[in-house]
Parts: structure tokens; sequence; C-alpha cells
């Protein structure tokens, strides 16, 4: 039975009645943000503790199947959503590696623009040109970062670029964070192939390498204890994997502490337990999006072939589309039909490819509170989604699609020829959009001051002098891209900032 810190990978079955760590640096959460702090901390020899609720996960472990997916990798069994003038589903990861676990891989650098605009409006002064380079370099050398050959695109992809390449839209194939990708399409449940390089397998292994770090998986944070402005304690539940029943407690003690829960979890563990009150929460931002589905005379087969392969490049417009491919069971509940019309386009699923519009959301208003989650979808943004859903339905017809199905109430099937701005009109209800998301952000802002934002230039909390966040909640803005890449940077960055202050 494990009782005190030991470096190593643990988990529930080798936990006491009570667990009771002692460490320099304790990392809440185990995602992107958590795991590449942890890296840089163990680099300047500090001994680090990293409590992650979820459990650790080998890739023969996964199922290419929805329903266990949701169950053991996602936060809220895959129901977490947001709801406002619509219903936002907000699917996040649970477990060794965060949301890294069930992503798509797909890495963009932080666009250079969003990085300027923070360091102008929100004096985020360590992102300098230069050390985000040198973030970069490490993160795609880690990450083996790479486009996948042709051969295992994918039809679903190879058809999104041909009705792209027809318009004349600029367009890419995606780097992604998985070499040895052989395009077996369900990355969102876990590689079971072990070719997508998450953040278990990169930077949390190199800081259990080192012989520094300590991962305990299977242990909810959900308590603090301070001293005037200095945390002491963290403390929580260990947890039985199976049914998520407490098992027993835990306690670390720690000189420094960083929370990485992601831009859900940290701000709710902040406000939980009264560290920190508005704008905690604040400023939510997600990408909407909405996906659409179009129809061919030939197989596509959409469940073949990389999950998220090719991209076409809107940012002047406000969003990019994105090539994805939704397994049999999740395309069902997208097709916006009425059942018989829904079964046909269930039968013709072979025949068909899928994109969705991701949204640099700027109008739209969404908050995290102590237990639930809020997004109201601006006008404007509503309107660069709708006009992002008509080119997309563009692609799909230059491309050879008899007809389009999108995530759009009362839409129904649009065939070639249809008046798209009728289809998909400027004014559609948010109620009638099937929104989905899967980057929230910002909801404990970076910033210059203590009552407009919630850490300082080097990640840490203000009013507290031992506290920092790690992950893509302390993000200024919206990025308008995808953020694993920005997220592992903002953890270098911030693990770094702590190190030189535990040195
Ligand atoms: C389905 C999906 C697909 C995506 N695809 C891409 C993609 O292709 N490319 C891309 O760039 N981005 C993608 N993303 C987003 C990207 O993965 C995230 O932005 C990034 O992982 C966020 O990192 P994070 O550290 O902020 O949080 P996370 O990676 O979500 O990690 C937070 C961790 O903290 C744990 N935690 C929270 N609270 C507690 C607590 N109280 N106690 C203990 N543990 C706790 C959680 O269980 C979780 O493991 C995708 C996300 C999803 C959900
Ligand atoms: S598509 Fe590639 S990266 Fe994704 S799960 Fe399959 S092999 Fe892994």
């Amino acid at each position: 039975m494990l009782h005190r810190f030991e470096p190593g990978r643990h988990g529930a079955p080798e936990y006491g009645p009570e667990l009771d760590l002692e460490v320099d640096v304790a990392v809440l959460g185990a995602g992107a943000g958590g795991s590449a702090a942890a890296a840089n901390l163990v680099a300047r020899g500090l001994r680090v503790a990293v409590l992650e609720e979820g459990s650790h996960w080998q890739p023969s472990q996964f199922r290419p199947q929805s329903v266990w997916a949701f169950r053991h990798l996602y936060q809220g069994r895959g129901t977490r959503a947001a709801h406002g003038n619509g219903v936002l589903v907000l699917p996040g990861g649970r477990g060794v590696g965060g949301s890294t676990l069930i992503n798509s891989a797909i890495c963009f650098r932080t666009p250079p623009s969003v990085l300027a605009r923070w360091r102008d409006e929100s004096g985020c002064g360590r992102f300098t040109d230069g050390w985000m380079e040198s973030c970069f370099a490490r993160i795609w050398d880690t990450l083996g970062v790479s486009v996948n050959p042709p051969a295992v695109q994918g039809d679903n992809n190879r058809v999104f670029k041909r009705g792209a390449d027809a318009l004349g839209l600029r367009g890419d194939w995606l780097a992604r964070a998985a070499p040895g990708c052989v395009g077996c399409g369900s990355c969102q449940q876990g590689c079971e192939v072990g070719a997508k390089r998450s953040a278990d397998r990169t930077f949390l292994g190199e800081a259990v390498d080192s012989g520094l770090c300590g991962v305990y998986a299977d242990c909810r944070v959900d308590g603090v204890e301070t001293t005037g402005g200095r945390v002491d304690t963290l403390r929580g539940r260990t947890m039985n994997p199976t049914d998520d029943t407490a098992a027993g407690t835990f306690r670390v003690r720690a000189r420094h502490f960083v929370l990485a829960g992601g831009a859900v979890g940290t701000p709710r563990f902040l406000l939980q337990n009264g560290l920190y009150g508005a704008p905690a929460g604040e400023h939510l931002r997600v990408h909407p999006t909405t996906g659409m589905i179009g129809r061919f005379a030939t197989d596509i087969k959409p469940w073949t072939g990389v999950t998220q392969g090719y991209y076409v490049d809107q940012w002047e417009r406000g969003f990019l589309l994105q090539v994805y491919n939704a397994p049999p069971d999740q395309a069902w509940v997208q097709l916006a039909l009425p059942p018989a019309e829904a079964l046909q386009w269930m039968a013709d699923l072979r025949r068909c490819g899928m994109a969705g519009v991701v949204v640099h959301d700027e109008d739209s208003v969404g908050r995290v509170t102590r237990g639930g989650l809020e997004y109201h979808l601006g006008d404007a943004d509503r309107r660069v989604l709708m006009e992002g859903l008509r080119t997309t339905a563009d692609v799909f017809f230059a491309a050879g699609a008899d007809a389009v199905v999108a995530g759009v109430h009362g839409a129904g099937a649009v065939p070639k020829g249809a008046d798209l701005r009728r289809a998909f009109a400027d004014d559609t209800s948010p109620w009638d959009l099937a929104l989905y998301a899967a980057h929230p952000l910002g909801t404990c802002r970076m910033g210059r001051r203590a009552d407009d934002s919630v850490v300082d230039a080097d990640g840490k909390v203000w009013g507290w002098d031992n506290l920092h966040i790690a992950d893509a909640s302390v993000f200024p803005t919206s990025l308008g891209v995808n953020p694993q890449v920005t997220t592992y940077a903002v953890g270098l960055t911030v693990g770094a900032a702590v190190a030189e202050r535990a040195a």
C-alpha cells in the first residue's frame, strides 16, 4: 500500500485509506497544461506530484466505441453541456492526458496577431516571439508533429480538399501529433494503436522518467487549506475507477501549487473553495461549431482515414472549416431530419463526407459557475457560423455532393442548387443550431489587474503567493485555432515561472 510520495505512475489499487504526500510542487490535472508544467518543473530538479481524477490508460485498453469512450474518458460521461440561448455540447477529457486522450491531434501554432494582442492588451510579457518559438520547437519535437501521408488521409479528407481546390479556397493538410497514424478514424475514442502522442505519453512521460515526478491517477482534488495568502495543502478523495465512489482520502503539502484542471475545472475549483470570485469563471470562449454532412454518389466511408486531416483557412472571415469524422452513432444524433429521412441518410452514410465550422468567437458570452455552464451565442458569431455553413455547403457541392444536412433544425436536407441563404439564414435562432465545442478557454484569464483578470503574467493567481494556473483557462482572448499547442506552451511558460520562484 502506498502512503507517502513515490515517483512513478500510481493508481487506485495501490492506495491505502489515507495518502499523505509532501513535495515541492503539486499540480492539479494531468492534461496538456499540467503535463507541460510538470516537465519544466522537474527539469529544475523539483519534486512534483500530479493529481488527476481520471485513470491511467494504455493504448490497448481503448475501444473505438462512443459509449465506452464517454464512460471512461470524458467529463460527465460525455454529457457536459452549456445552456443559454441554446444548448452547446462541450466535451472534455478525463484521465491522465486530459483532453489530449480524446483530441484529434491537430497542431496549430498560436497566431502571431493573437500573441501580439495578448502582450499589448493583457501584459503577457513572457510570451515573447523568441520564447514562443522555442516552445513551438520543443512541442513539435516532443509530439512528433507532422502531416500524415496521403495514403492514410482517407476519402473524407480528400473529397473536401477536392471541393476547396475547385473553388480556389486556401486550405491545407493539418499538422498532427500522430506520426505513426494508420488512419483508423477513432482519435476521439482514444488511439488504440498508440500513434497519437498525447500528454501522458510525451511531456508527462518525460517528467516521470526524470525520477522526480509522481502521477497520482484516480485522485479528485476537492479542497484546500490556506494560511494568510498562501496555500498549504490540497486534499481530496481517491476513487474506485469502476464507479467513481470514494475509496479513501489524500492530502498533498507543497511549497507551490499549480492548477491545471482545464477551463472548466480550474475556475470551478477556485469558486467552490472561495479562492477567487469574479472574474474567475467569466469570459468563457469555446470556438462554437456546427457540423455538416454531404452526400455523394460514390463511397467515402467517412469512418476511415485520419479523423481530422484537412482544413480550409477563412481566418479573415472569422472561421476555419475542418473535416471531421463522427462515428455512426454520433452521426445519427447530428442528422436534424424527420426519422424516415434520417434513416435513409444513415443507410447512405458510407457515401457521406463531414466537415464543421470552427468560429473565432468574439461576441458570445459564457461562464463557468460553481455548478453550471452558461453560453449565449452572440449575433455576430451566429452570422459567422451561418456564413461558414454556407461555405461548407459550397465546398461539398463543388466536390460533387448532391445534398447536405447541417446541424440546423428545420433546414432539412438541402439539395445542390438550393438557395443557401434561405436554408442557412443569418437570423437562424441558436435554439435551432446543434452547437458543439471542444475548446473551452479563457475563464481565468491573464491580465494586468486583479479586478479584470485572475492571473498575472507569470500565471500566478492575484492575491496568492504560491498558487499558479497552467492551462487553457489563462488565455486572455479567444484563439481562433485549435488550442492544444498554445496550452502546452502555457504549461511550459508557467512551469518555468514557478521553477524560478521555487529555486
Ligand atoms: C473531443 C476533443 C477534440 C479536440 N481536438 C483537438 C485537436 O485536434 N487539436 C487541438 O489543438 N485541440 C483539440 N482539443 C482541445 C485540446 O485537447 C485542449 O484545449 C487541451 O487539452 C486543454 O488542456 P488543459 O490542460 O487546459 O485541460 P485538459 O487537457 O482538459 O486537462 C484537464 C485535466 O484536469 C483534470 N481535473 C479537472 N479537475 C480536477 C480535479 N478537481 N481533481 C483532479 N483532476 C481534475 C481533468 O480530469 C483533466 O484530465 C480537443 C478537445 C476535445 C475535447
Ligand atoms: S486516426 Fe490515427 S491518431 Fe487517430 S486514433 Fe487512428 S491511428 Fe490514432
